[in-house]
């Protein structure tokens, strides 16, 4: 299964707000043997949001956006969505009666589209805050306050699986530019993708689709550069 993140946010992109959403979701869909094929980082914009989803959801088995639902002027999320699709946004019954019914709130309380959904999506409960999330065919709309956002993915996560991978990781002091041949190497010897993150030493992580074999390959790596211990 192949996947985009779309975070939508002037905030994001001002750096007022770090991109924790993503990481999450990379990390969740990533442990579920997802592979993550886009991260991308939008205005609050409906014409670009529209022409982004529109593109992912041509191109991956499931886009899910983050960001912008609520029913303040910068929410526009919902409508660039159903742009996408060519859709309108209408009045979602379902988000009023969960509101109304399980949220305790009266529908004379809640906030002008508030329960504004593009037409025909499946509603997903907020149980964290106020607004509804949504699916509409693959795309799956989650607030931006990462609490809100956790608890909905929660409800869609059985959603989400893939082949499941296996990482072994190897640090070492040597610099990265010595250890071109041990990475061709291991990549010949195994049937692995090799990660290579230097920072204070270099994370060499090989990534396989069993165990054994992501194992061996690190095995491999520890008899031929020089081991830190982490
Ligand atoms: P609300 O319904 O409360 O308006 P929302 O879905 O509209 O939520 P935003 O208005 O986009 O979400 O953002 C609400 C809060 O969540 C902001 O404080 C923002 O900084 C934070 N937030 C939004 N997107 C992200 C993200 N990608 N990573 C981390 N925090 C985020
Ligand atoms: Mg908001």
């Amino acid at each position: 299964m192949r996947v985009a993140i779309v975070t939508v946010g002037d905030e994001l992109l001002a750096g007022d707000t770090v991109n924790t959403n993503a990481a999450w979701l990379c990390t969740e869909l990533t442990e579920r043997g997802v592979s993550v094929e886009r991260v991308t980082t939008l205005p609050d914009r409906v014409a670009d949001i529209a022409r982004v989803v529109n593109e992912y959801h041509a191109e991956y088995d499931a886009v899910i956006v983050t960001g912008g639902l609520g029913p303040t002027h910068d929410d526009l999320t919902m409508e660039g969505v159903a742009a996408a699709f060519g859709r309108e946004v209408e009045e979602s019954e379902a988000a009023l009666a969960w509101l109304t019914e399980q949220g305790g709130y009266a529908a004379g309380d809640l906030a002008e589209g508030t329960t504004h959904l593009p037409a025909g999506a499946r509603m997903l409960p907020n149980d964290e805050g106020v607004a509804p999330g949504a699916v509409v065919e693959s795309v799956y709309v989650l607030p931006g306050v990462p609490a809100e956002m956790k608890a909905m993915f929660a409800r869609v996560a059985d959603e989400f699986a893939g082949e499941p991978t296996y990482s072994e990781t190897v640090a070492t002091p040597e610099p990265e530019s010595t250890l071109l041949d041990r990475i061709a190497g291991v990549q010949e010897a195994f049937d692995v993708t090799v990660g290579s993150y230097p920072g204070e030493h270099v994370r060499l992580k090989v990534t396989a689709t069993d165990p054994e074999t992501a194992r061996s390959a690190a095995d491999w790596l520890s008899e031929r550069v020089e081991v830190l211990e982490e």
